[in-house]
């Protein structure tokens, strides 16, 4: 029983619409347990209390994912109206939040610095920054800092701390482009992550590194799936990421790892720190480009070319050394 306050969804990653069911939620099984949900104002969307919310796996690609999605209006009422603020704003007051903000922020400084970035001057965008509390970690002497997203309480805040966040993506593309990137809890919400992708890609220079989350504990494998059935039959509690109103989509390694090297993000490690080396600039053509004249068609990385001339330029050095002798 379906009414027009949801939407059906094809494959995110593949557009396919044959798949499997993996479990079926009611809406208690994830609004209950949600200590951030108001749970008075639910009635509000008018939806049957009894609907079923499959989770299904697409059978051409495997992704799994949530059947239906809210429509806009609901899902807009779910984030201004049903989410409590000040819930929501405590989790970020917590001392493992900020630990968790300053240890994404020290990989991502390893990785900048083994590029042979050691002096800073660097942009940085957070692609969906709720609060930006990623961003604060990061901002600094040479680092520049840059918010996207949509929520407004989140963003009010975010600017009330000093952050800079955009709330279209017009102006957010002025900034750029930018050599460092965040994108966590982001491509789990999102009816399409794969186009969310490919905007954040327009936006970013050759080589640029970052940092992406999207798999959720316990859904991102077979097992998972297994028990979250038997805790369903058990009449258990179910993890509150288990929530098709929020999280439409449930990435494997797998499917998560596809998805972004498509897109030209190379995940350098599960925890989702990632690459954008996307294969029209890899490095073979690059060096066609250099020979063409052609050496800076999509903003690369200065560092990485460098370092690919200073390589050319030894092996130049050493044939004419050679050819000398
Ligand atoms: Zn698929």
């Amino acid at each position: 029983m379906k009414n027009n306050k949801l939407v059906t969804r094809n494959c995110p990653l593949c557009n396919s619409n044959e798949y499997r069911i993996l479990l079926v939620l009611k809406e208690d099984h994830f609004t209950k347990v949600n200590k951030s949900y108001i749970l008075s104002r639910i009635s509000e969307l008018n939806l049957n209390a009894d609907q079923d919310y499959p989770i299904i796996k697409c059978n051409k690609c495997q992704m799994i994912y949530s059947l239906y999605c809210l429509n806009a209006e609901n899902e807009n009422l779910v984030y201004e109206r049903i989410i409590d603020h000040d819930v929501s704003r405590r989790k970020i007051m917590a001392v493992n939040r900020r630990r968790y903000d300053v240890g994404v922020w020290i990989g991502l400084l390893d990785r900048l610095q083994v590029y042979g970035t050691e002096h800073l001057d660097i942009k940085i965008v957070d692609y969906g920054c709720g609060w930006g509390t990623l961003l604060l970690a990061a901002e600094g002497p040479g680092v520049k800092a840059f918010g996207f997203d949509v929520t407004s309480w989140k963003i009010n805040w975010a600017r009330e701390q000093g952050l800079t966040i955009f709330d279209n993506e017009e102006s957010l593309a002025q900034e750029a482009p930018f050599d460092a990137f965040y994108c966590t809890s982001v491509l789990e919400h999102l009816n399409h992550p794969r186009e969310a992708l490919q905007t954040l890609a327009k936006l970013l220079k050759h080589g640029a590194c970052g940092y992406i989350t999207a798999m959720i504990p316990f859904a991102n494998s077979s097992e998972g799936w297994t028990e979250l059935n038997k805790r369903i039959s058990s009449g258990l509690p179910l993890p509150k990421e288990i929530n098709p109103w929020e999280h439409l989509n449930y990435f494997t390694v797998d499917a998560f790892r596809r998805l972004l090297s498509e897109i030209g993000f190379q995940l350098e490690s599960e925890e989702g720190y990632c690459r954008f080396l996307p294969a029209t600039t890899q490095k073979n053509d690059i060096t066609l480009d250099v020979t063409n004249g052609k050496l800076f068609n999509n903003q690369p990385n200065t560092q990485q070319l460098l370092s690919e001339f200073k390589t050319r330029d030894l092996l130049q050095n050493l044939l004419l050394r050679l050819i000398q002798r």
